[in-house]
């Protein structure tokens, strides 16, 4: 299928080819003829898969009625609003809406909170046709009466679960009221827990539902596998991972803001250029990290789930769970960060003893067990096996698994990660996964090529005294 066929104006055919696309991708085949009708949209499409483009074309289409090049801010009032649940996602968001609509005689602006309003306050004042924004901010703006929602005609909700998960819900909810009750309404969501299904059915009239891959479907060009390792060791094996397989340009997840910094700072001394982004740093140092990471001075970013939403890194070959997320579907989010849009990519996890519930998780979620690769020098439980020796007989408790916590979101009253209580040990016995563990014989050098590395169980895990951790670090 070509572009062409999904009845998409010359500019914006134009604009797509110049960024190189050959052909829509499934989401965008699906919606965009969706959205040129005018109908209402419920999008489930994972991140990678395009959906951007899957509104923000058939969008600008809509608009292009309206466009025109006055100077007068009264012939630009917003007509388009997209709200995402992030300032980065809000940023790349507004990249594409002028990506796309650079053929065409259409303003737009985004704003988010965490930098100076002045700036945004100016460029709304000369008027926009297309607003991105995150909810808090906009909400700034309406109570300062900066901005005038009244001509909207076209309401997006980007990344809807990610903004019910970080309790963006209320200002949803106050943003609608403000806006006609006669508009057309896009939703996309990764998933689509209760939450949503109330959301989009009071706010969506007649949708039409695409869902472009099961929502709890990994991206299948993304090449999944697990090291077991001691979580002591994590740091060791993921520097020797990124020396010896000469790793470049490796998106580093970290559940804890404070894990993040950790990190980046141990990785520069291992002597790999790092950075990290997360929730505690400013917009400055965050744009910044993520400009030194695309342009390759800096070979690793270690992010937080949150700061990681909407990083659009194109061709970005790897992606690193330094540790696993408390809940499943971040695993989703974050392994589509590589492998977006055809390519292939790679997702490598450092799981430890503590997170094999997690894993559990994740895998019955994925619906398949994923493959291990035990790295010769790394095999987990060697510190268990020095530990025993030396008297120390701390052993796995069983114990009731811990409640799924709500995800502690960055600026709606939780810090990430740390508000979440150290995990109890898991009961190893009933992994699925683990066979009784060989005795190793000697602590084995690093291998130089790891990914020759015999794919072997977890060996030693059980033996493993739990590391308490309130991080994951
Ligand atoms: P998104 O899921 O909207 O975040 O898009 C993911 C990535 O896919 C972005 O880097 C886009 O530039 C890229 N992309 C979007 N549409 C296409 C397409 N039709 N062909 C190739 N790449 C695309």
């Amino acid at each position: 299928m070509s572009f062409e066929t999904l009845g998409l104006s010359a500019e914006l055919l134009r604009a797509v080819a110049d960024q190189g696309y050959t052909g829509p991708t499934p989401i965008q085949a699906q919606a965009i003829p969706v959205v040129l009708e005018g109908r209402d949209l419920m999008g489930g499409a994972q991140t990678g898969t395009g959906k951007t483009a899957g509104f923000a074309l058939p969008l600008l289409q809509l608009l292009s009625v309206h466009a025109n090049t006055s100077t007068s801010p009264a012939k630009h009032p917003v007509r388009a609003l997209i709200l995402t649940p992030t300032r980065e996602l809000a940023v790349q968001v507004e990249e594409s809406v002028q990506t796309y609509g650079k053929y065409l005689p259409l303003r737009s602006t985004v704003v988010f909170g965490g930098v100076n309003i002045k700036e945004q306050i100016a460029a709304l004042k000369s008027g926009v046709e297309v607003l991105v924004a995150t909810p808090g901010r906009l909400l700034d703006h309406v109570e300062q009466k900066t901005v005038n929602l009244s001509k909207v005609e076209i309401l997006v909700l980007d990344e809807a679960d990610r903004m019910l998960d970080m309790g963006f819900l209320p200002d949803i909810k106050r943003i609608i009221a403000l806006l006609p009750a006669k508009r057309q309404n896009l939703l996309f969501s990764a998933t689509f827990a209760g939450e949503i299904k109330k959301l989009s059915d009071q706010m969506l009239t007649d949708p039409v539902l695409i869902e472009v891959a099961h929502r709890n479907a990994a991206a299948e060009n993304v090449t999944q596998v697990i090291y077991p390792v001691d979580h002591e060791r994590k740091r060791d094996l993921l520097a020797h991972l990124i020396k010896s397989e000469n790793m470049q340009q490796v998106l580093v997840f970290s559940r804890t803001k404070h894990g993040a910094s950790r990190l980046a700072q141990q990785l520069e001394q291992d002597g790999i250029s790092a950075t990290s982004i997360h929730g505690d740093k400013s917009q400055q140092q965050r744009t910044q990290a993520l400009a030194e990471f695309k342009a390759g001075t800096v070979r690793v970013l270690v992010a937080t789930d949150v700061a990681a939403r909407g990083l659009d890194i194109d061709q970005l070959p790897l992606v690193v769970n330094f540790d696993l997320p408390h809940v499943p579907e971040d695993y989703i989010h974050r392994i589509g960060r590589t492998g977006r849009a055809g390519s292939s990519g790679e997702a490598i996890s450092l799981v430890c003893a503590d997170e094999l519930r997690m894993l559990a998780d994740i895998e019955s979620m994925l619906k398949r067990e994923l493959p291990r690769k035990i790295v010769p020098g790394f095999e987990p439980g060697a510190t268990a096996q020095i530990a025993a020796r030396a008297g120390f007989t701390d052993r796995p408790r069983r114990g009731p698994r811990p409640a799924e916590h709500p995800r502690n979101r960055e600026g709606q009253g939780g810090r990430e990660g740390s508000g979440v209580a150290p995990r109890p040990p898991v009961n190893f016995l009933d992994a699925p996964y683990v066979t009784p563990p060989p005795i190793p014989k000697a602590v084995v050098q690093p291998a130089p090529n790891l990914r020759q590395t015999a794919k072997k169980p977890i060996p030693a895990l059980l033996m493993r005294p739990a590391a308490p951790s309130s991080d994951g670090n």
